[in-house]
C-alpha cells in the first residue's frame, strides 16, 4: 500500500449515483478506500448498505467494510423512500438490477463510531464524502464534537446556491432529507466543499460512454451499463435532463481527491429550516459569520471535460478487470 495514499469514507445512500461513486473511490490509486457508511436518502439505510456491500462484491472489493448509519433524519422518527426517487434510482436503489449477494454482512460497529475513530486516526489524512443526507456526520459531531475539527477535508455532495434546487425551487434532495442536521453540519464542520447542483448538473454522462462499458463485456461493466442506462432513461422521462445524467455523487469522490476540478467560493454557509419560510432547506451565505474566517468553500464551476473524460476512464479501468 501506497503509504502517501489519503484515507477515504464514503457515505452512501446507495442510490446509483452512489454506485458510480464507489466505484470511483475503489478505482482511484490516490485514495485508499478504508470504509462505507450507510446512510437513508435514496433508499432505506438497510437496502443501501446491502446495495453497497453488493457492488463491492461485483468490484471484487470485498475488503472495504460497511457500517450502518442514522435511518431517519434528527427531527422524525421514520423515513420513507419519496416516490420521485424510487422512479431515478429504482424501486431497489439500483436501477432494478438484480446484483448477485455479497458473502459479507454490516459490520457491526455503528457508522457513527466508525467515523469518530477514524477522524482521530487519520485527523488531516482523511477525506470524508457525505453523497446523502447529512444526518450521520451531524450526529457524529453532536457525539464527539473535536470530528468537525480533526477531519482534513469533507467534500459533500449536496445543496444549490447558483441554481435552483432539484426538490423546490431553493431545495436540493440530500439537503430536504434532513435541513435541521445539513445546517449543524454547515455551522460546525471545518474544511467542508459542497459540491451542489452549481456544478454538477454541467457533469452528464451518456449512452456513448455507457455501450463503452457495455463493450467491455465483463460482468461488472453489463451491471453498472444495466444501472447507468436505468438513470439515464429516467432523466429522459421526468425531463430532468434529455441529454444525459448528472454525475453528482462521483463528481464530489473526484473533487475530494483533486480539487482542481471545480472553482470555489469560499463562504460561510448556512442552511435555513423554518417550515413556514417559503425558502426552507436552502443553502445559502450565513449573514451572521460574513466577517469570520471562512471554512466553506461552494463549489461554482467545474472542468466538466475534463472530470467527464477522467470519469470515463476510471470506470473503463475498473470495469474492464
Ligand atoms: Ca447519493
Amino acid at each position: 500500500m501506497n503509504m502517501a495514499q489519503k484515507k477515504m469514507i464514503l457515505d452512501l445512500d446507495t442510490g446509483i449515483d452512489d454506485a458510480l461513486a464507489l466505484a470511483y473511490a475503489v478505482s482511484d490509486p490516490n485514495v485508499d478506500l478504508i470504509g462505507i457508511i450507510s446512510s437513508y436518502g435514496n433508499t432505506l439505510v438497510k437496502t443501501a448498505a446491502q446495495n453497497s456491500l453488493n457492488l463491492l462484491h461485483l468490484l471484487g472489493a470485498d475488503d472495504v467494510p460497511v457500517f450502518l448509519g442514522e435511518s431517519h433524519s434528527s427531527t422524525t422518527d421514520h423515513f420513507d423512500v419519496m416516490e420521485i426517487s424510487q422512479l431515478i434510482h429504482g424501486k431497489n436503489g439500483v436501477g432494478d438490477v438484480t446484483l448477485e449477494q455479497s458473502p459479507r454482512d454490516v459490520e457491526s460497529q455503528s457508522g457513527i463510531d466508525f467515523l469518530i475513530s477514524a477522524a482521530h486516526q487519520y485527523h488531516d489524512n482523511l477525506i470524508f464524502i457525505p453523497t446523502g443526507p447529512l444526518t450521520n456526520l451531524a450526529t457524529a459531531i453532536k457525539k464527539d464534537p473535536e470530528v468537525a475539527k480533526l477531519i482534513g477535508n469533507t467534500t459533500l455532495m449536496g445543496g444549490a446556491l447558483t441554481v435552483p434546487g432539484n426538490v423546490s425551487p431553493f431545495t436540493e434532495a440530500n439537503i430536504h432529507q434532513d435541513p435541521e442536521d445539513a445546517d449543524y453540519v454547515f455551522s460546525h464542520q471545518k474544511n467542508l466543499t459542497m459540491v451542489g447542483l452549481d456544478v454538477t448538473l454541467r457533469t452528464l454522462l451518456t449512452k456513448k460512454e455507457t455501450t463503452a462499458w457495455r463493450a467491455l463485456g465483463t460482468k461488472a461493466a453489463e451491471k453498472y451499463a444495466d444501472l447507468m442506462d436505468f438513470y439515464i432513461d429516467a432523466y429522459f422521462k421526468l425531463s430532468i435532463d434529455k441529454k444525459g445524467a448528472a454525475l453528482h455523487d462521483p463528481l464530489a469522490v473526484a473533487v475530494g481527491i483533486d480539487p482542481t476540478y471545480v472553482t470555489t467560493l469560499p463562504l460561510n454557509m448556512k442552511v435555513t429550516y423554518d417550515r413556514q419560510s417559503g425558502d426552507y432547506g436552502r443553502t445559502i451565505g450565513n449573514k451572521e459569520k460574513l466577517l469570520e474566517p471562512t471554512t466553506t468553500k461552494a463549489a461554482i464551476l467545474v472542468d466538466s471535460p475534463r472530470f467527464v473524460s477522467d470519469f470515463q476512464s476510471t470506470m473503463l479501468s475498473i470495469l474492464s478487470k
